[in-house]
C-alpha cells in the first residue's frame, strides 16, 4: 500500500466523457490499496475563458476578484470528478483550497504557497475516502480566495504530495513523458525514463513547457519523487527524481528552447560605473525581467554596447522606459529585436565534462547560425539565434549532443 497524488490537468479533464476516464484510472490505484488523493485544474480552455472575461468586465481589475473568478474553472472539475468517482463505487468528495486549508500569501494573482494542513486529507484518506482538491487556489492572509498563476495546479499536486508524505506525485498531461526535445521538431526525441530535479528545473524555466517551474522547484526542495505521464494512453512515463537515482550518465539530457524572447542593444554607452545600474534600474522597478545579458567595449575604448534579453510581452514596455532616459543613459541608439529565439542545452554531466559549449558553437557554426548572445550556468548552455533558425538548430544539435533515437 502507497499513498499516492494524482494530478489531472486541462486535457484530461476536457469533458464529461474525459472525466469518466479519469475516474477509472484513479479508481485503479484504489482497487490497488493505495491512498490517493487527486489535484485537479480547470476544463481545457476555461480559465482562459474567464480570465477574458475579467478584462471585458475591467481593463485594470481588481486582482482579489480576479482571483474570486479564475479560481471558479477548478471547483467545477473537481465536483465533476467526485460525481464521476461515486458513480463507479469510490468514496470521493470534493475540496477547494480553502476547505483543506491551503495557505497562501497575499500576492493575488500569483500567489505562493506557505503551507498546508494535511489532517483533513489524511483522516480522509485513512477512512478510504479520495479526497478531490482543485487545483491553482488557495486561502490569503486576508481570508480571500488566491490563485497561484498559470499552470499553478501543478504547484498544488505537488504541495499536496509533499504535505501528505506521499510516495509519488503523478503528474498527468497531454504528453507522455519529459522529451529530450520538443518532439513536434525533433522527430528522433527519446522520451528520458529519469531525469533529476536540477535538469528538469532547467528545462521548465528554459522554456519546456511539461511541468510548471515552480512546482518543480517545490519537488526538489521538499524531495517528493514526481511522475510525468499520459492520461490517454498506459505507457510509462519520466521520473524526477534525485541525482542518486539516475543511474545513466549523460552529459547533456535534453535541449529547450523559447521564443518568448526580445533583445534589445543600445550603443555606445558610458564606459563608466553606475551605467548599468542606470540601465537595469528602471526596469527592475518596473518588474521586468532582463534575462541575458553582453556588454562590448566598442572601438573607441570609451563606450561600450550593451545587449539583453526581456520577455517579449516587455519589450515595449522597455524601450519605452529607455527612450524616456535617452538623454540621462546618453546611448546612441535602442535597438530592439524581437525576432530571436533561446536554445538551452541542459544536462548534470556538464559539472564533470568539459566541451559541452564547444560542441553547441561548432554544430551551429557549421549550419552558418550565428550565436548572438550566450550565458551559461553550472548544469546549461543558452544561446540567442535568429528564430528563423530555431528548428534547424534544436535538430543538429540533438544529433550533435547523440541524443537521436536510433
Ligand atoms: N487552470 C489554471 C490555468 O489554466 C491552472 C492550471 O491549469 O494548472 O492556468
Ligand atoms: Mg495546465
Amino acid at each position: 500500500m502507497a499513498r499516492i497524488v494524482q494530478k489531472f490537468g486541462g486535457t484530461s479533464v476536457g469533458d464529461v466523457e474525459r472525466i469518466g476516464h479519469v475516474a477509472r484510472r484513479v479508481k485503479r490505484e484504489v482497487d490497488a490499496g493505495n491512498e490517493v488523493a487527486v489535484v485537479v485544474s480547470a476544463m481545457t480552455g476555461v480559465t482562459n475563458q474567464l480570465v477574458e472575461r475579467v478584462r471585458e468586465a475591467a481593463r485594470l481589475h481588481d486582482a482579489r476578484e480576479y482571483d474570486a473568478v479564475v479560481a471558479t474553472g477548478e471547483q467545477v472539475a473537481a465536483g465533476l470528478l467526485a460525481l464521476a468517482l461515486q458513480a463507479i463505487g469510490v468514496s470521493a468528495r470534493s475540496f477547494l483550497g480553502w476547505q483543506v486549508p491551503i495557505l497562501t500569501d497575499d500576492a493575488h494573482g500569483r500567489a505562493r504557497i506557505q503551507s498546508i494542513d494535511p489532517t483533513l486529507l489524511l483522516q480522509r484518506m485513512a477512512d478510504g475516502q479520495v479526497p478531490v482538491i482543485a487545483g491553482f487556489q488557495g486561502i490569503g492572509p486576508d481570508r480571500r480566495i488566491t490563485t497561484l498563476g498559470r499552470g499553478g495546479s501543478d504547484t498544488t499536486a505537488v504541495a499536496i504530495a509533499a504535505a501528505v508524505a506521499a510516495e509519488r506525485c503523478d503528474i498527468y498531461t497531454d504528453v507522455d513523458g519529459v522529451y529530450t526535445c520538443d518532439p513536434r521538431i525533433v522527430t528522433k526525441a527519446r522520451k528520458l525514463a529519469r531525469i533529476t530535479y536540477e535538469e528538469m528545473l532547467e528545462l521548465a524555466s528554459q522554456g519546456a513547457r511539461v511541468l510548471h517551474t515552480r512546482s518543480v522547484e517545490m519537488a526538489m526542495n521538499h524531495r517528493v519523487r514526481v511522475q510525468v505521464l499520459s492520461s490517454f494512453d498506459d505507457s510509462p512515463g519520466t521520473l524526477v527524481v534525485d541525482e542518486d537515482e539516475i543511474m545513466e550518465q549523460r552529459t547533456v539530457s535534453g535541449i529547450a528552447y523559447s521564443r518568448d524572447e526580445a533583445k534589445v542593444t543600445l550603443t555606445h554607452v558610458a564606459d563608466r560605473p553606475g551605467v548599468a545600474a542606470a540601465i537595469f534600474g528602471p526596469l527592475a522597478d518596473a518588474s521586468i525581467n532582463v534575462d541575458m545579458i553582453v556588454q562590448n567595449v566598442s572601438a573607441d575604448g570609451e563606450t561600450t554596447d550593451l545587449t539583453f534579453t526581456v520577455t517579449r510581452a516587455d519589450l515595449d514596455k522597455t524601450m519605452q522606459l529607455l527612450q524616456a532616459r535617452q538623454a540621462e543613459l546618453g546611448y546612441r541608439a535602442l535597438l530592439p529585436d524581437p525576432k530571436v529565439v533561446k536554445i538551452s542545452v541542459i544536462g548534470i554531466g556538464m559539472r564533470s565534462h568539459a566541451g559541452v559549449a564547444l560542441t553547441m558553437f561548432r554544430t551551429l557554426a557549421e549550419r552558418g547560425i550565428n550565436i548572438q548572445v550566450i550565458s551559461t550556468s553550472e548544469i546549461k548552455v543558452s544561446v540567442l539565434i535568429a528564430e528563423e533558425y530555431t528548428e534547424l538548430a534544436l535538430r543538429v544539435l540533438h544529433t550533435a549532443y547523440g541524443l537521436d533515437v536510433t
